[in-house]
């Protein structure tokens, strides 16, 4: 089905609350397309709050509510999950880290018996290479204590920026923004930012997105993209935020 941008009525959503401070709301102008709503972020990350209430947190933020909140634990969990579903992701991470959650009590299993805790995992067996490596190199090199430095974390293979971010987010607190695939697609479709990769949507949403925002904007748009604005025919006609999103390169919906 063509794509017909049009507007949706706000009144369900009440009268638009006042800003609270230039810190924690943007509002962009809006394109050309007069249908659309200027974009207002803490209006559409409100929305899709509580669009995704019900929906299974993502894998990540699971495993920290499962007590393996720890930047090690996280940086680990993250490895797994990459080209992996957060329904096989997750119960490997709880597998493997029920097993050892220390870099030392790690770094005493083989390569092979990780493999054999991870195994439904895309890429499995690589994977538990560079988990034993990251295990030892703690243990040897970092006493134990992997510090919360993303040059650091990005050292060790297979760790890129979105992984490092996510942990040191949910870990440490650190506010940084995590772009996955998810992220990357639909703040391109809201019309956001317009970038080509994720490296370049995460430079872009560091540049607009305020600071309050930047961990929960994984958290949150992990299960709209899952559950809503899915990779193919998005949810559109019964998108809690369609009146602000321009809907970039999306040619068909439902
Ligand atoms: S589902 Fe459609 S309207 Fe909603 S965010 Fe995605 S592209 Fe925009």
């Amino acid at each position: 089905m063509a794509v017909k941008k049009q507007s949706r009525s706000t009144t369900t959503t009440g009268p638009r609350r006042a800003p609270r401070s230039q810190s924690a709301r943007t509002v962009h102008a809006a394109p050309s397309d007069t249908d659309k709503l200027p974009f207002d972020t803490e209006e559409v990350l409100r929305r899709v709050r509580h669009e995704v209430r019900s929906f299974a947190d993502a894998a990540m933020f699971e495993l920290a509510a499962k007590g393996h909140g720890s930047l090690f634990e996280q940086l680990i969990a993250c490895i797994l999950s990459i080209r992996t579903l957060d329904e096989v992701s997750l119960p490997a991470s709880l597998r493997l880290l029920g097993r050892a959650h220390t870099p030392e009590a790690l770094a005493r299993l083989t390569p092979a018996e990780i493999d054999a805790l991870i195994r439904p995992v895309t890429f499995h067996e690589g994977k538990a290479h560079q988990v034993h490596a990251i295990a030892v190199r703690t243990r040897d090199e970092f006493n134990g204590q992997l510090p919360a430095d993303p040059d650091v974390l990005q050292s060790f293979k297979g760790v890129g920026p979105k992984c490092a971010h996510l942990a040191l987010g949910i870990a440490c607190g650190h506010e940084v923004i995590s772009v996955d695939i998810h992220v990357h697609r639909v703040t391109n479709r809201w019309g956001y930012v317009k970038a080509s990769t994720p490296e370049r949507t995460l430079a872009a949403l560091e540049a607009v997105l305020p600071r309050p925002y930047w961990v929960e904007l994984n958290r949150l748009l992990v299960p709209f993209g899952k559950h809503v604005c899915t990779g193919t025919r998005p949810k559109c006609s019964t998108c809690p935020v369609l009146p602000y999103c321009r809907q970039e390169g999306v040619t068909s919906h439902r």
